[in-house]
């Protein structure tokens, strides 16, 4: 129900804001964001005192830091049941790298059924009800997981040989497919698809230079693919689920970073604002959508606009030394709500 009105109040787009508790051993930290309600925040900057300091923000939520993954989930649901009606849904995580993006995406690493995040509590709800369905509907389920490196699109479920280069097919397919050449696997079970999250994350690490983290530095892309047929009429409707772990919102200096750091950065700044533009066009609803300024847009773009739903999660932290990549990311959300 609250869905629906937001829906009629902002299109398909909502935007979700979460912040990461301190973690432990620093629980006496000072905060620099303060909730009001469940919809506004507000942000003070350390430097200054008084009126001055503050700056507020509103969003369609606002979770505070001791909000669960359960309670985060439960407010999504709903949003995430729709790819079973026909629906293609996009879920980001943005941020700065540590401000938990992959806790609220994937769960912190050793995830318990407490702690695991929306991916899995998304394919559980998905094969639920596909299963308490089976009998007027014939559910096929099929996932691919992708990374978006320096503008590149990389297989993350390939088990043997070196990844190509991926191609993107912005047109809408029959199946929804925008990467057809990435491995699609059919899942039938939560277990199945947990093998192949594990042989994704793994091959996300090895990216990783002993410089710096691959995984902050390229957007990964899990896709879950749904195509549901009546048993009754015969018909078949298909669903696309995009859950998007973003690369790092940080701003790099570009006097302290030189080749392949200054390159990555370049391209994440580049695909970060092209989704920005995106999102924020489809806010206004301009009939022009600028989605192929980056790669990211482009895999997306049969599932951003239209019929589809979009959700981002907003990660901040509320330690006065994230206070201005905290603004710069409120900022951008602020863009495209
Ligand atoms: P990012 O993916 O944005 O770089 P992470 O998800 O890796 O950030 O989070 C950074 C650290 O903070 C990790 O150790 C993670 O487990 C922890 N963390 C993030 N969000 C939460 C949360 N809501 N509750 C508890 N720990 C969290
Ligand atoms: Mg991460």
């Amino acid at each position: 129900k609250m869905f629906n009105e937001i829906q009629e109040l902002k299109g398909n787009i909502r935007v979700f804001c979460r912040i990461r508790p301190f973690l432990s051993g620093k629980k006496d930290k000072q905060s620099i964001v303060e909730l009001i309600g469940e919809n506004d925040l507000v942000v003070a900057n350390p430097s200054k005192e008084g009126k001055d300091a503050l700056r507020s923000f509103k969003f369609n939520k606002v979770f505070g830091s001791a909000t669960t993954q359960a309670e985060v989930y439960s407010d999504i649901q709903s949003f995430i049941r729709s790819v079973l009606d026909g629906y293609n849904v996009c879920i980001f995580a943005y941020g700065q790298t540590g401000s938990g993006k992959t806790y609220t995406m994937t769960g912190p690493n050793g995830a318990t059924s407490e702690t695991i995040g929306v991916n899995y509590r998304a394919l559980n709800d998905l094969f639920k009800i596909a299963t308490s369905r089976e009998s007027f509907i014939d559910y096929e389920i099929g996932v691919q997981m992708v990374e978006i490196y320096n503008e590149q699109v990389r297989d993350l479920l390939i088990t043997d040989g070196s990844p190509k280069r991926l191609g993107i097919l912005t047109r809408s397919q029959p199946k929804g497919l925008a990467v057809p050449d990435a491995s699609l696997f059919p899942v039938k079970s939560p277990s199945d698809v947990i093998k192949l999250m594990d042989i994704g994350l793994k091959n996300r690490a090895i990216g990783a230079t002993a410089m710096n983290e691959r995984s902050s530095r390229s957007h990964s892309v899990l896709s879950i693919h749904i195509c549901g047929k009546d048993l009754k009429i015969g018909s078949t409707m298909v669903g696309n689920l995009h859950l998007v772990d973003l690369a790092g919102s940080e701003r790099v200096d570009r006097s302290e970073v030189i080749g392949d750091r200054l390159k990555e950065a370049q391209h994440i700044n580049k695909s970060l604002s092209a989704l920005g533009d995106v999102i924020f066009a489809l806010s206004q609803k301009s009939p022009h959508v600028p989605y192929r300024n980056s790669k990211l847009t482009q895999l997306l773009q049969t599932s951003l606009g239209g019929q589809a739903k979009t959700l981002m999660f907003v990660q901040i932290n509320s330690d006065i030394s994230s206070y201005s990549e905290t603004l710069s990311t409120l900022k951008f959300a602020e863009r495209v709500s």
